[in-house]
């Protein structure tokens, strides 16, 4: 019996740019807590789901549930919703004129508006998590690349969202520098965060996912465990995949 909460759901989601169908009738769910990871080769339309996910791309057709609500631009609050589905990009995307506290305590002041003492408070809890406490008067271009993204993960958890989002999070770094991000969204994990990953890295979908999604050309082909997707691939064209990854 499963009664963890469902916190996504989807349902024949489809979304084409133009005459561009890149996203073909995408059912997927995802319980509380899961971590699910997305993969597929560079174009099958990841990004676009994740984009759809948080209301940044509109969806054509189709439904999207989120905890147990379904949202319609023209019955909900996108930025509301938006709120409990935190994001994070491959380029970090932080505000270079502000201090890494300020890129922080931004939404959570004016989006959230709680007041700047309490903002800084937490701030200041999430940098401690990231274990980036000595930088918060710090500029973003002071920062390498594995900070600035522990940063911009300590900015999305800042908004309290129960889904977060993660396009590609290491895919901009220094490979000397993927550990310490991938440990940050390893404790998330394991705190309990619901989380949906695009990533490439294997190892990381391997020990952290409880779903791996493989998808191609706007489709799902194959959702399993980490060991059956991995191991004994159903679907020929997830075998082909592996074949040029791993
Ligand atoms: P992935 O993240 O898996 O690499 P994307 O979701 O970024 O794939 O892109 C899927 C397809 O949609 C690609 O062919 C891409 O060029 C196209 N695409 C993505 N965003 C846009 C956009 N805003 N306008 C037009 N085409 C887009
Ligand atoms: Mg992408």
């Amino acid at each position: 019996m499963d009664e963890k909460r469902t916190m996504i759901k989807l349902e024949n989601l489809n979304k084409s740019f133009g005459d561009l169908h890149v996203l073909k009738d995408i059912n997927m769910v995802v319980k509380e807590s899961d971590v699910v990871c997305l993969i597929g080769a560079s174009g099958s339309g990841k990004s676009t789901l994740l984009r759809c996910l948080n209301f940044l791309e509109e969806k054509d057709s189709g439904h999207i549930w989120i905890e147990d609500e379904k949202i319609e631009r023209s019955t909900h609050n996108i930025n509301e919703i938006r709120q409990r589905v935190g994001m994070v990009f491959q380029h970090f995307n932080l505000f270079p004129h502000k201090t890494v506290l300020q890129n922080i305590t931004e939404a959570p002041i004016h989006v959230r508006k709680i007041n700047k003492v309490q903002a800084v408070q937490e701030a200041r809890e999430l940098l401690q998590k990231v274990g980036l406490a000595d930088k918060e008067n710090v500029y973003p271009n002071k920062l390498s690349g594995g900070q600035k993204q522990r940063v911009a993960i300590a900015r999305a958890l800042a908004m309290k969202p129960d889904i977060m989002l993660f396009d590609e999070p290491t895919s901009a770094l220094d490979p000397e520098l993927v550990g310490e991000v991938l440990a940050t969204m390893k404790e998330l994990a394991a705190e309990g965060m619901t989380m949906v990953v695009v990533t490439h890295e294997m190892g990381f979908a391997r020990e952290v996912c409880d779903w791996v999604i493989y998808m191609h050309d706007g489709k799902i082909v194959e959702v399993g465990h980490p060991h059956e997707i991995f191991h004994e691939p159903k679907e020929e064209r997830t075998k082909e995949f592996f074949n040029t990854v791993l």
